[in-house]
């Protein structure tokens, strides 16, 4: 179906206000879930054959954040969406003030390939809590993923309200040229400026979730077991195609041996590649982000792992040690199994180079001392992160997920998307029992000294 015409059937329905109402959305939040989950086995075939991703790992990380959140937009859409009175103040004596929630309209959603479900399903939801008609645009990437969904959606609802546009760069771009009402972008940052840019011609509000290279700093008293299988889960989980993978370490030089060792020790726990790919691990998603990825690999530099598989895109997971930040590898986001370990003597100096960079998405710090762990928190700017742990923080829902900077602007979950997809109208309500004429001409001493009294 054209572009145009659904955007034009969108609009129509929008403006019908049938979106508006609670019971609608509930309605048709309970209708995503059991559609998704009839249809969770032929999801979990086509992701397994775009890129290897086992029924595992799909639900740890897809189905269960979109069944979290369906469940909780369900319990609140109907508070949230209520009108609120806040206090209103002498000045408009006596009016009373309130504020309603209500949706912005038409939105796009456009969507990253590494958690494809989750990355275009999840902020479809969550504008469909807050009122919303959604069209969404999946990555092309995986091309089975984005096919299944399309059908999924597309069967089960009328295009007015909700649908999925399969296309690459020339879709978005005609997509662009229509004026939605909010674009929720996920994605790489140079593709983030192209969605801005095209935004602000239209002055479409957006919120872009973006990338970066996430540190991760380990201090001299962390526990090095369980931080060794926590950063190696969440490095290697997608085969570190994951925008909040911890993308390098800062380590503290006298415990550097001892935490490779730990590590590399782990990964051999974790995976058994030698046979080629398991159920427990992933493939890199195409031939471009393999070559890409095997040309970070800097032999003079490993430490562990290296070995890859050009045939079946599979890059084993991979360490890299005495890494500088002039080294290739510290350039971009990785985004693959390639952990660079740089070693520092200096918090002082640690975090200077961090701050020296784009603010990351993530940072996650590894240890016990808490005045230095708050040093960390309170100096360096990032997105979101964690104490002893890495990825988790965006499994709860409480908090918002969300870059700074150039890992992103705005943030979803939770309540925090249902305001990313609202616009909150200020009403004040009069009566006009009482009219003080204060504020008409013609203006006396009086009048300003009453004034003065009133809204100083
Ligand atoms: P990408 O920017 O290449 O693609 C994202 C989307 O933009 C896709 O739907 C794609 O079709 C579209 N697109 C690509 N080129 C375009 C163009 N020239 N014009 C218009 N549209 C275009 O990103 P990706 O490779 O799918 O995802 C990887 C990136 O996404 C990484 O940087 C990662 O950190 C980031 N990411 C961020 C989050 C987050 O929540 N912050 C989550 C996942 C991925």
């Amino acid at each position: 179906m054209e572009i145009k015409n659904i955007y034009t059937q969108q609009l129509e329905f929008f403006n019908s206000n049938q979106t508006k109402e609670v019971s609608f959305r509930i309605e048709q939040l309970q209708k995503i879930k059991s559609v998704l989950i009839a249809h969770e086995d032929e999801m979990y075939t086509a992701i397994y054959e775009d890129f290897g991703k086992s029924k595992f790992d799909t639900y740890s990380a897809e189905f269960s954040l979109l069944y979290h959140e369906i469940n909780i937009f369900i319990k609140n859409i109907k508070s949230w969406s209520k009108r609120r009175r806040v206090a209103t103040g002498m000045a408009n004596f006596p009016a009373k003030s309130y504020i309603i929630p209500e949706p912005l309209g038409v939105t796009l959603v456009i969507g990253a390939w590494n958690y494809p479900y989750q990355l275009s399903l999840l902020p479809a939801i969550t504008a469909i809590a807050a009122g919303n008609t959604v069209m969404i645009k999946p990555s092309e990437l995986p091309s089975r993923t984005a096919a299944v969904m399309a059908k999924i959606i597309n069967e089960n609802f009328p295009s007015k309200f909700l649908y999925v546009v399969e296309g690459g760069v020339e879709t978005t771009t005609e997509l662009l040229n229509h004026r939605f009402d909010k674009i929720f972008f996920t994605g790489s940052i140079p593709v983030g400026r192209i969605i801005y840019q095209a935004a602000a011609k239209l002055l479409t509000p957006v919120t872009l979730e973006l990338g970066g290279k996430s540190p991760t700093f380990v201090l001299a008293d962390a526990d090095l077991k369980t931080t060794a299988k926590r950063i190696v889960w969440a490095k290697f989980f997608n085969a570190g195609q994951t925008c909040v993978a911890p993308d390098y370490i800062l380590v503290e030089k006298k415990i550097e041996e001892e935490f490779l060792k730990t590590l590399a020790a782990t990964i051999t726990e974790f995976y058994d590649l030698k046979n080629g790919l398991t159920e427990n691990y992933v493939q890199i998603v195409n031939d471009k982000n393999f070559d890409r990825l095997a040309k970070l690999i800097d032999r003079e530099k490993l430490y562990f792992g290296g070995e890859m598989d050009a045939a079946k895109r599979l890059i084993h997971p991979t360490i890299l040690q005495n890494v500088n930040f002039e080294d290739p590898v510290m350039e971009d986001e990785i985004f693959g199994p390639i952990l660079p370990v740089l070693s520092f003597t200096n918090l002082d100096q640690a975090i200077a180079a961090v701050k020296d960079r784009p603010k990351p998405l993530s940072c996650y710090i590894y240890g016990k001392d808490r005045t230095q762990i708050d040093k960390i928190l309170s100096e360096v700017s990032f997105g979101g992160g964690a104490v002893n742990d890495s990825i988790m923080h965006l499994s709860n829902s409480n908090m918002p997920f969300g870059g700074v900077g150039f890992s992103g602007m705005g943030s979803y979950h939770g309540k925090y998307g249902f305001d990313a997809f609202s616009h909150y109208k200020s009403i004040l309500d009069k009566p006009t029992w009482l009219e003080p004429n204060v504020k008409y001409a013609p203006y006396t001493d009086f009048k300003l000294k009453l004034i003065k009294w009133m809204l100083g």
